[in-house]
């Protein structure tokens, strides 16, 4: 991107769920326009959205005259067919890029992209059918977990393997999908850490965070993570790897697994990141400025930390709490979902703890 935005410039973002819309009220506040393209009606961002495009991610005149609309697009997914990508970028550009779109979308990709920058992912194998099975069974071993290689998300599209006998129930789960065999990581704590990269190559990397995962669902994130000087220090600098060899702009979330032999990645994920929602209230300038300075070229934010603070999700039935969590330092955020659904996320609390240090 050559020339900043201009406020009142306008936002396309593929997408209308709770990132989405928490991506619009924060444009909205720099003064910025939002328009969301989701197939979707009533969706969480189309309530503070400026405009709404309901349409099919395989329209492609809906999707050009979407991206005529607007003066950048983003996404707040990653599972967008990268043809409709292909489309807009002949009209608009797309931050992040297709490539780091392409990579997060296939763990296969992902895992050998990260291994490529010389960083560690635990051991892996592809799979796609009984043969292929028992030879990544021999790499990888069990205990392990099998996934999809890709439309994966909070834990779908995985079997735990305890022993080899545990080997054709978990391939019948994938339905036939391509999938990888990963082995399992006995890790000391899960940390994420949500990395922004502008243009002209400035990086800003929030605090690492720790996360609890219930059911494969995130949550809880705390900050700070019980880390050492030197694993926070590792966390970062890996993150702000990946984001220049990606030439990445925007927010990245990046989960590590914490191991006594170091730190390995899990996952990334290129967009703002449930375990960054603590920024909100723990920052100055949270995850979703800090993408929408970043896509707009404008200079990032400060991303110090500055309390503490522990989000918890409000998955499903949680939403019974919302009056009684309304305390006096709990922040709330809900995402306007008309429907309560087990496993849903309908909101979260960050309850902020004290002044950081
Ligand atoms: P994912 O959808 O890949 O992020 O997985 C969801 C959660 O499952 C992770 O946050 C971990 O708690 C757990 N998990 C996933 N992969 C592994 C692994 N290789 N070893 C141990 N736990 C894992």
């Amino acid at each position: 991107m050559s020339e900043p935005l201009k406020v009142g410039a306008t936002i396309g973002i593929l997408g209308g769920g709770q990132l989405g819309r928490m991506l619009s009220v924060a444009a909205s506040r720099l003064g910025l326009k939002t328009a969301i393209y989701e197939p979707g009606g009533d969706c969480p961002a189309s309530h503070v959205a400026n405009y709404h495009f309901q349409k099919p991610y395989d329209d492609h005149d809906a999707l050009r005259a979407f991206a005529q609309s607007v003066d950048v697009v983003t996404y707040e997914f990653e599972n967008i067919p990268t043809e409709a990508l292909d489309v807009i970028e002949k009209i608009t550009p797309i931050h992040p890029n297709r490539r780091a779109l392409a990579t997060a979308q296939d763990r296969l990709v992902e895992k050998q992209f990260l291994q490529d920058q010389g960083l560690r992912v635990a051991p892996f194998a592809p799979v796609n059918d009984a043969a292929s099975m028992a030879s990544a069974i021999a790499r990888v071993g069990t205990p392990s977990i099998l996934k999809t290689t890709r439309l994966g998300y909070d834990g779908k599209g995985q079997a735990r393997l305890k022993t080899p006998e545990d080997t054709d129930a978990a391939l019948a789960a994938m339905n036939g999908a391509p999938a990888v065999l990963e082995g399992f990581v006995e890790f000391q704590r899960e940390i994420s850490v949500i990395a922004a990269r502008n243009p002209d190559g400035a990086i800003s990397c929030y605090d690492p965070g720790e996360n609890v995962h219930k059911d494969g669902i995130l949550s809880t994130t705390t900050v700070p993570a019980q880390l050492t000087p030197a694993q926070r220090t590792d966390a970062v600098l890996l993150a702000a790897k990946i984001l220049n060899a990606l030439d990445y702009v925007g927010v990245m979330g990046v989960e590590l697994f914490v191991t006594p032999q170091g730190l390995i990645i899990n996952e990334i994920a290129p967009r703002v990141h449930n375990s960054g929602h603590w920024t909100q209230n723990g920052c100055t300038v949270d995850q979703f400025e800090q993408h929408i300075r970043a896509i707009a070229g404008w200079p990032l934010g400060d991303g110090t930390r500055h309390s503490n603070v522990t989000m918890e999700n409000l998955i499903g039935d949680d939403m019974a709490q919302v009056s009684a969590l309304a305390k006096a330092g709990h922040a709330i955020h809900l995402y306007g979902k008309a429907e309560i659904k087990a496993g849903r996320k309908m909101g979260h609390v960050n309850k902020v703890t004290g002044s950081a240090g």
